[in-house]
């Protein structure tokens, strides 16, 4: 028993990277307390999320590479400097390193957590948008109805006052498409500045709306981010959707139809990708008030009882500085109980909360003890002892985002994220990208690079973080047995690549 577990012990420090002592200072250090290190350390190596993932002998010959190539990335470009810098400036130089196209080979299992109007990328948006004769944009500033560089749809003629057809703006100002895509997008501001980040934010999300919503464009626009996402080797999608009306130039089209669309777009792909999935989580703002979230809340019953596959849980959004706290909604989450019998079946919550620094915000209080399924972004759980342990305890998975919380300067810099706490007191975690459109990108690999290196992680973790998105997502049983397999399949073969590119390299 004691050589088992003096063998695990050495299997342990063998089998971790960059973030332990090398073996030789605890041996050679003459201090009486190696020991006790010794055992503090694994105590908490097997307490941390990653506890269960064992590597192979190939999969720790990867990590030592990654490990390598991290260290060499960060010595050349600055080190922990280089977290701190708008992450606009740097995305170029993580696209030229070895390490991010291996991250992007890398299978990523699921996006959980991002947003309806915020996946797809927004330089196609815009060439899309400029082939349509009825798209126009809004050129006048400080206007009461329209936002500057808001675009929408109308008949030629039919357009008010302000708005000009967009491909001749183009061509009477050739910085325009330029100013365009700064519009819709997000640029992380530098630290210090008096903009209103999220009102900025918002008004990303408001100038795409009318064109999003104009039914032709929807679906292409759909398709072409489930595309991306399979691109970026993603195969399970879950948006929070802020479900609205579409519309064309004759009529507009009940919610229902969004959703139809929608799972037409879904079935065009799974005949090329049949292991593609996507699932909607019905979405609400938290500036609402109760009597609106009441009836948001049947609704988005009366949907699953039409798409009970699709339709997966219920959220709300907004900025928890300033939209009403979960709490605030308490008689519309006691109804709840009486919807899930009336209808014969339960709508999970799958709640943003403690997307915040404050010690004073207790949205993840009510979310917890709401039972919500999973997390969005969780940023001040670590605050709290009680509720951190209620996580782990209840296996409620965290939907992380860490370039989302840098860009809206909630964790400016990301070596200081609490994701790392969090992973290390055994707390389920998951990697997504939010809003990656308005924040200049698209899919995954970016998120999964940035924490690579900047919290240290190591493939244990990595593979973790991977697993999970598949293991918390909302499938159906049978569906998420297929998508894990398909998930194993996948990794294996992404690490047998791997391995012959190492042979190649050895030689
Ligand atoms: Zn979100």
């Amino acid at each position: 028993m004691y050589l088992l577990k003096a063998l695990l012990i050495i299997q342990l420090l063998l089998g971790t990277s960059c973030r332990e002592q090398p073996e030789n200072d605890l041996a050679s250090s003459g201090i009486d307390h190696a020991g006790s290190k010794k055992e503090l350390l694994e105590f908490d190596r097997e307490n941390g999320f990653a506890h269960d993932i064992q590597l192979t002998e190939i999969e720790l010959r990867i990590e030592k590479e990654l490990s390598s190539l991290r260290a060499n990335f960060l010595k050349v470009n600055g080190g922990q400097a280089f977290f701190n810098k708008p992450f606009q400036k740097v995305i170029q130089t993580v696209e030229e390193s070895r390490l991010f196209r291996l991250i992007q080979n890398m299978p990523k299992g699921g996006l959980l957590h991002c947003h309806s109007g915020g996946i797809t990328d927004i330089s196609w948006l815009i060439t899309q948008a400029r082939n349509l004769p009825e798209c126009f944009v809004f050129t006048l500033k400080g206007h009461t109805d329209f936002v500057y560089g808001q675009l929408a749809i109308f008949n030629q003629g039919e357009q008010p006052k302000g708005f000009i057809q967009l491909d001749e703006k183009f061509e009477t100002d050739k910085n325009f498409e330029n100013e365009l895509f700064g519009l819709l997008t997000l640029q992380e501001p530098a630290q210090n500045t008096d903009i209103d980040i999220w009102e900025e934010f918002e008004k990303r999300f408001l100038r795409i709306s009318r064109l999003v919503a104009y039914r032709p464009f929807f679906k292409a626009y759909y398709e072409r981010a489930f595309l991306d996402l399979i691109e970026d080797n993603i195969y399970h999608v879950e948006i929070r959707f802020i479900l609205e009306e579409l519309y064309d130039l004759d009529t507009s089209y009940p919610i229902e139809i969004t959703l139809k669309d929608l799972e037409e777009v879904t079935t065009n792909i799974q005949k090329e990708f049949p292991e593609f999935s996507l699932s909607i989580i019905y979405t609400s703002f938290k500036f609402f008030d109760v009597n609106t979230i009441d009836e948001q809340l049947k609704t988005a019953y009366d949907l699953k009882k039409k798409y009970p596959d699709l339709i997966s849980g219920f959220d709300l959004v907004a900025e928890e500085a300033r939209g009403n706290s979960i709490s605030y909604f308490d008689k519309s989450w006691a109804k709840m109980e009486a919807f899930t019998e009336q209808y014969g079946f339960e709508l999970p919550l799958l709640l943003h909360a403690g997307e915040s620094r404050s010690t004073g915000n207790e949205n993840l209080y009510d979310a917890i003890l709401l039972n919500t399924k999973r997390i969005g972004h969780g940023l001040n759980l670590s605050y709290y002892p009680s509720l951190t342990k209620k996580v782990v305890q209840e296996n409620i998975l965290v939907e992380l985002s860490p370039l989302s919380n840098k860009i809206l300067g909630y964790v400016p810099d990301l070596g200081n994220h609490p994701a790392r706490v969090l992973m290390s007191r055994g707390v389920q975690c998951s990697i997504s990208s939010d809003d990656p459109s308005v924040f200049g990108y698209k899919g995954l690999s970016y998120d999964f690079f940035m924490a690579y290196i900047a919290w240290e992680l190591n493939l244990k973790e990595i593979k973790k973080l991977v697993f999970n998105s598949i293991e918390h997502a909302n499938l159906t049983n049978n569906r998420k047995k297929s998508a894990m397999q398909n998930l194993t399949e996948a990794w294996d073969e992404f690490v047998s690549e791997f391995a012959i590119e190492l042979e190649d390299k050895d030689f």
